[in-house]
């Protein structure tokens, strides 16, 4: 297109922004040397000098990540087909270095949005009529505000029991339930989501919150990634396989009619078919409400890059695949394969099919 283009016309300006172009700036910049614009997650502040540089006839490029950056003082314009939902950016990054995980590198570091910019979004959204906010971070409820020195909280960061974390426990600021009980205050009928969690930041208090709180949905995402504690330790997740249920038993004891999603790999590193049996019972003894189902796919960068050896092989990989997607349909439900070796899975009976772009 940028070839055909006429003459007389403008020249088509491709810009390119987010973790993709952090990830592949030296692909994009230099072999294709089609893109104009190469902008990180962490860069859009600088759009208007790199297309100042693009319009100029040069390639512009900011791919560089920031410790401090999330955009709180930047109100969001919210564009939505019906008017009535809203997604509200609360943290960026991931401190949690999962060793498949290429987010942390993409995405830098973990950092939260100050709690009153936050606060400010939703009570403009509820103004506008919005009905449906979903709190949206990359590990959501690990959320931490520690810019309001005079609220923090003294003490260390709370984790669901028997779960761990690979670096070292954070101290104060206004933690996850903060947050959300000061969110769900603001408009009673308005309703609140957040997605993507990360298992070990469910503390009693979270999960209280949710039972008690009527506008908070009890709808609850719990990555597990894999039923095998060994593939959990080489994925480094934190948790064992008996910590989770311990966690989705607790979870169901406090909110009874919580409906539970969750995302699955299959084939990581060492994944032999006991392990992958031991996902299969997982998933049946947890009886999930949707899953998103993945075939394993190294990325350069991440540990197991470096560390691991991707020897699972692709046609096992698809098989594993497919037994996790079925060990999903129970009696009268369906599924929906997805592209790129990624299903997504639901019960059936109406409901939207979902695709996925994060796994925490
Ligand atoms: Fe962080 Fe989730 Fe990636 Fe793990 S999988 S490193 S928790 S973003």
């Amino acid at each position: 297109m940028k070839k055909r283009r006429k003459k007389s016309l403008a020249p088509m300006k491709i810009g390119i922004l987010g973790c993709m172009a952090e990830r592949l700036k030296t692909e994009l910049l230099e072999r294709e040397k089609l893109v104009d614009v190469l902008a990180g997650p962490d860069a859009y502040r600088d759009l208007p000098r790199l297309l100042t540089v693009a319009d100029g006839g040069q390639q512009a490029s900011n791919v560089l990540l920031s410790l401090e950056e999330t955009y709180a003082d930047i109100m969001p314009v919210h564009h939505t087909t019906h008017g009535n939902s809203a997604f509200v950016s609360i943290m960026r990054g991931c401190d949690n270095m999962c060793t498949y995980c290429i987010v942390p590198f993409t995405r830098g570091r973990e950092r939260s949005r100050p709690i009153s910019s936050i606060l400010e979004e939703v009570r403009m959204l509820s103004d506008q009529g919005v009905k449906e906010v979903t709190l949206l971070g990359q590990n959501v409820n690990s959320y931490r505000d520690a810019s309001e020195h005079q609220l923090c909280s003294s003490g260390a960061t709370r984790l669901s029991e028997g779960f761990q974390t690979v670096y070292r426990r954070k101290e104060g600021g206004l933690r996850f339930s903060d947050l959300l009980d000061r969110v769900s205050r603001i408009d009673p009928d308005m309703r609140v989501r957040f997605t993507s969690p990360h298992p070990k930041d469910f503390p009693d208090e979270v999960i209280h919150l949710i039972a008690e709180r009527g506008n908070i949905c009890t709808q609850i995402h719990l990555p597990a990634q894999s039923g095998s504690s060994k593939v959990l330790k080489a994925m480094r997740r934190g948790y064992t396989r008996e910590a989770y249920l311990d966690l989705v038993q607790n979870i169901r004891r406090i909110v009874p009619e919580v409906s539970l999603s969750s995302d699955f790999i299959s084939g990581f590193c060492g994944e032999t078919e006991e392990d992958h049996l031991q996902t299969l019972s997982l998933i049946r003894e947890v009886g999930y409400n949707v899953g998103f189902l993945f075939a394993y796919s190294m990325r350069k960068k991440t540990q197991a890059y470096h560390r691991l050896e991707d020897d699972v092989p692709a046609e096992v990989k698809q098989r594993r695949l497919q037994g996790v997607y079925h060990s999903f349909q129970g009696e009268g439900n369906e599924g929906q394969r997805c592209s790129g070796g990624q299903q997504t899975a639901r019960p059936g009976g109406g409901g939207e099919y979902r695709t996925h772009n994060t796994a925490s």
